[in-house]
């Protein structure tokens, strides 16, 4: 039998209101896999971490989890079934402190909001220690940043769907970004990447979806890709 997909979207139809986004948009993450989804802005790539994660309601189609349809399910439910999108802007609560930040996402996702949990994030971002009771909008933009990151570990998360993670940030901060984004996909979760470093996300990744007007142009391996010519117009990157 062949193993089943971490996240698969199946034909999607999706948008806003009366405004149709994504078009029969089709891609499938496997376990362990990295993902980068990338493509000109207003592509459609935020709203097909939005369609998986459930925060979009498809049209058409089916997203599905480890196999299971869950198309129909509100996002929590999602959450509780593997399921940690790290949205573009962080998700983070600025008003709570870190260890605050920490704990309700643990309990979120069903968790007990105990010390393991955060044991096991502090292990991975050992800068967070020392700031455990500084409140989140204090800190900097890349660690907060990386409090965001913390979150997926704090959940143990089979499927991780980031958003622009490296947004605003310094290069120096943005190279320590992608490390931890290294060692995340070295825990065997599956993730899908939207990303504006394209050589970064090309360099983690294992396979890349191009989304150009709602729809998939290209769904392979970074090497068939012409890098050159992504990077010099595609994408209008430098
Ligand atoms: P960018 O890199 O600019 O974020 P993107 O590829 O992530 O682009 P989306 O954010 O998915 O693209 O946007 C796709 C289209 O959907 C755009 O035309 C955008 O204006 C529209 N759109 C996005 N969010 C909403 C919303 N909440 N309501 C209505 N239209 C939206």
């Amino acid at each position: 039998a062949i193993a089943a997909c971490a996240l698969e979207l199946d034909r999607v139809d999706a948008g806003y209101g009366t405004t149709t986004v994504l078009r029969d948009l089709s891609l499938r993450v496997r376990p362990g896999q990295v993902v980068a989804l990338l493509g000109p802005n207003g592509a459609g790539k935020t709203t097909t971490l939005r369609a998986a994660a459930g925060t979009v309601r498809p049209a058409g189609g089916q997203v599905r989890l480890f196999g299971q349809d869950v198309t129909p399910l509100a996002p929590h439910r999602r959450a509780r079934a593997g399921l940690c999108l790290i949205p573009e802007g962080r998700g983070i609560f600025r008003s709570l402190t870190v260890r605050e930040n920490l704990r309700l996402h643990d309990v979120a996702i069903g968790g007990d909001g105990r010390g393991e949990a955060l044991e096991r994030a502090l292990d991975a971002f050992p800068d967070l220690e020392s700031r455990l009771d500084h409140h989140a909008g204090h800190l900097s933009g890349g660690q907060q940043q990386m409090l965001a990151l913390a979150r997926a570990y704090v959940a143990r998360p089979r499927v991780i769907l980031l958003d622009e993670v490296s947004m605003g940030l310094a290069p120096l901060i943005v190279e320590q970004i992608f490390t931890a984004l290294r060692d995340l996909a070295a825990t065997g979760v599956a993730m899908l990447i939207v990303e504006q470093y394209v050589a970064q996300a090309l360099d983690l990744a294992d396979h890349v979806v191009l989304l150009n007007k709602g729809a998939v142009t290209y769904d392979g391996s970074p090497s068939g890709l012409d890098q050159d010519a992504l990077l010099a117009g595609y994408l209008g990157v430098d």
